[in-house]
């Protein structure tokens, strides 16, 4: 009991340390020997485990149409209508809507079983030129990659869900921005980059001046997108998540993409890169699948409607006619 207690507290303490502080103890950095992905910085899972991220995605060499599926949105979740909140931890930035990282976000539908992940935090990774991305495509960096963390409502929070053992127990959506022109608005990343902090900082920052809409990143009907089964690309490397990762990238104005290369780490030096190289595929399978027609709900309770179930029916006629 006492063991299981220290456990859960050590857990805990690691859990808040990756997230919201900085702590010198284990402190793990994208490149040298010291602190890099192959130091022992990089503990537990990130050395041992079989179903390790970021991967690359070799499937659209020759692209195949995917699989249509649904994957629907609590849209409203995802909007803030006054103030959101924002840190530089050092290895990262991280935006949420809440500061205990609860919003009323979700996303459900294909592989994820009759549950809704809830959604938790933003955050990017980026690189010291325009190669940034965790996943490749055909071996190709998008400049920057954003993930939407969510956790399976069952638990509770991503703390729980993370420690669960679960290998659903989380739920990213990944999505690749490309360096587009001046005139690329996104209104999630142009609030964002509007705010973005430069310097480390020990606490969430709340943001008073704006709102934030983060229904712009998420993906539209027809988006082809990849799934695979995978872990966190930060230590310790759980092997919890379910990945989404949507094959085309939006495009963003360059200028902002650039603010990325001076955020500066707990040092005050400067962040370079934060993207984990890709890990080994193993025996797992990829899969390419499109998302159907748009099902998201703006509010209320989760419930199939006659117009879900005709297209859940339309969906596997199509599997059928098309396998
Ligand atoms: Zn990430």
């Amino acid at each position: 009991m006492v063991r299981y207690f220290i456990a859960t507290l050590l857990f805990f303490a690691v859990a808040v340390t990756s997230q919201s502080t900085w702590s010198s103890d284990d402190e793990f950095c994208y490149q040298g020997d010291d602190c890099g992905p192959s130091s022992p910085k990089w503990a537990g899972e990130c050395q041992t485990g079989a179903r390790q991220s970021p991967i690359d995605f070799k499937y659209p060499l020759v692209r195949k149409p995917g699989k249509v599926v649904d994957l629907s949105f609590e849209t409203a979740g995802y909007q803030a209508a006054s103030g959101f909140w924002v840190q530089n931890n050092g290895h990262t930035i991280q935006v949420s809507l809440t500061e205990e990282l609860r919003s009323e976000g979700a996303m459900w539908g294909y592989g994820m079983e009759g549950t809704k992940y809830i959604f938790a935090q933003i955050h990017f990774h980026w690189g010291e030129v325009d190669d940034g991305s965790e996943h490749t495509v055909a071996g190709k960096h998008w400049p920057v990659e954003l993930h939407l963390v969510h956790y399976d409502q069952k638990y509770g929070s991503f703390a729980n869900a993370a420690s669960s053992g679960d290998p659903k127990g989380l739920s990213v959506l990944g999505v690749f921005l490309s360096a587009g022109s001046e005139f690329d608005e996104n209104l999630a990343f142009d609030t964002i980059a509007d705010h973005l902090p430069l310097s480390y900082q020990d606490h969430p920052e709340h943001i008073t001046t704006s709102g934030l809409d983060l229904t712009s990143l998420l993906p539209k009907e027809g988006a082809p997108f990849f799934r695979y089964m995978g872990s966190l690309t930060t230590p310790n490397c759980t092997e919890a998540v379910e990945w989404t990762v949507l094959l085309d990238p939006i495009p963003v104005k360059p200028s902002e993409i650039k603010k990325f290369h001076d955020v500066l780490d707990h040092a005050g030096v400067p962040m370079g890169l934060n993207f984990r190289p890709v890990q080994p595929l193993g025996d797992r399978v990829v899969e390419f699948l499109v998302r159907g027609a748009d099902q998201t709900r703006t509010g209320g309770v989760s419930r199939p409607t006659a117009a879900s179930m005709g297209l859940l029916f339309c969906t596997i006629l199509h599997f059928l006619w098309s396998n």
